[in-house]
């Protein structure tokens, strides 16, 4: 057999979620809630099924949610898509990300990719027979200017970005925009821009999407996740918003890899959509979860890294007794999970240069009783 992904083996998030429940440990690896959804969202969805909303939506998602989420980011970033023609539904962001890749590059087409990412990007990149190009974040997991325009060649056809960032935390200003968009203004490189975390900005800042600045947004595919916003990654819905030209070329794929997604669940999310208070909470609501995961790694020997946005925090292990500091991501996020009880990302899996950082990605999206009890293990480290 011949692998079209021989260097791939199984995501990090599953392996060490499965390592997690071996040892009983609290899983603060993958990104995700372990408190449940706001009850009325899930009444609005048992509703629309029971209201006979059971079968196929419409190909780009149900006009309803696609109006009401036209009209959110209208409201939060002063671009008016049109929900008919340039928002799309589909089946979470992972997807969404998968189908642009397929529908915006050809096999030799080179991407650029801002390290460390996400690590579904490399395998999407590969399988559309596209060129991955990393360009490294600086030491504080900033954008360095000067090396994205030293990356950019007659074959660059897109650039991947993310903010808040997963796994740093750290976010874009839109002076950063600005730099990027006097970077691509001179070409037709497309953005894609990975905003899935837009709702967990902390300390009074504001998330700068590619949606609301005027010029990038012209070239841009904007990804978001209901998943993320509203403590339901289960249920795997995400949307994308792009310029009517792109957005057709998007839906070319998407129909045939997915079609549509569950259509009760969009119903449900377009009534729920309606109130802007879940997600205008949702800075206030994880910046106290952050604040009491922080002030308990503070006394322990691990060094914090910033944590502007996302619901991840990275750490450093490289104070601990030297032992364990010798130890590579891996072995680290292996040995804590099973002596310690807490289970972290190591940050390896997120570039592809195999270095080792002595750093681990936490996920604070817990309850408080979680992240007390991961804290009480974590002080004997
Ligand atoms: N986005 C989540 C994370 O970074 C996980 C997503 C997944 O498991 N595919 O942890």
């Amino acid at each position: 057999l011949r692998s079209r992904l021989p260097q791939v083996g199984t995501t990090i998030f599953s392996v060490m979620s499965a390592l997690a429940q071996q040892h009983g440990a609290v899983n603060l690896g993958q990104g995700f809630p372990d408190f449940d959804a706001d009850p009325r969202l899930i009444d609005a969805v048992a509703r629309a099924m029971r209201a006979g909303h059971n079968q196929y939506a419409p190909m780009p998602g149900v006009a309803a949610l696609r109006e009401a989420l036209a009209g959110k980011i209208e409201q939060l970033h002063g671009r008016a898509y049109d929900p008919g023609r340039e928002i799309t539904i589909t089946a979470g962001a992972t997807q969404a990300v998968f189908t642009a890749l397929l529908a915006f590059t050809q096999p030799g087409d080179e991407v650029i990719v801002l390290e460390p990412a996400f690590d579904s990007y490399a395998p999407g990149i590969a399988l559309a027979g596209a060129h991955m190009v990393r360009v490294a974040l600086d030491a504080d997991f900033r954008p360095d200017f000067d090396a994205i325009a030293a990356a950019i060649t007659p074959r660059t056809r897109l650039i991947l970005t993310n903010t808040p960032h997963n796994p740093s935390g750290t976010i874009w200003s839109t002076q950063d925009l600005d730099r990027l968009h006097a970077l691509l203004a001179p070409t037709d490189i497309l953005l894609l821009s990975d905003e899935v975390y837009e709702h967990m900005v902390y300390d009074g800042r504001t998330h700068a999407s590619a949606a609301g600045h005027p010029g990038l947004a012209e070239r841009s595919v904007v990804i978001s996740s209901f998943g993320k916003t509203y403590h339901v990654t289960g249920w795997k819905i995400g949307s994308v918003a792009a310029p009517a030209e792109l957005t057709a070329e998007f839906r070319k794929v998407h129909q045939f890899n997915v079609f549509a997604v569950s259509s009760a669940v969009q119903q449900g999310l377009a009534e729920h959509l309606r109130d802007p208070a879940p997600y205008l909470d949702l800075p206030a609501f994880y910046q106290a979860k952050r604040e009491r995961f922080r002030a308990g790694l503070a006394a322990t020997p691990l060094r914090l890294r910033p944590c502007e946005g996302s619901y991840f925090q990275v750490v450093d292990y490289g104070g601990l007794r030297p032992e364990l500091a010798a130890l590579d991501e891996a072995a680290f996020a292996h040995w804590m999970t099973r002596e310690i009880g807490v289970t972290a990302i190591p940050m390896s899996a997120f570039y592809a240069d195999g270095r080792q950082r002595q750093q681990v990605r936490f996920c604070f999206a817990k309850r408080e009783d979680t992240l007390d009890r991961a804290l009480e293990r974590l002080s004997r480290l």
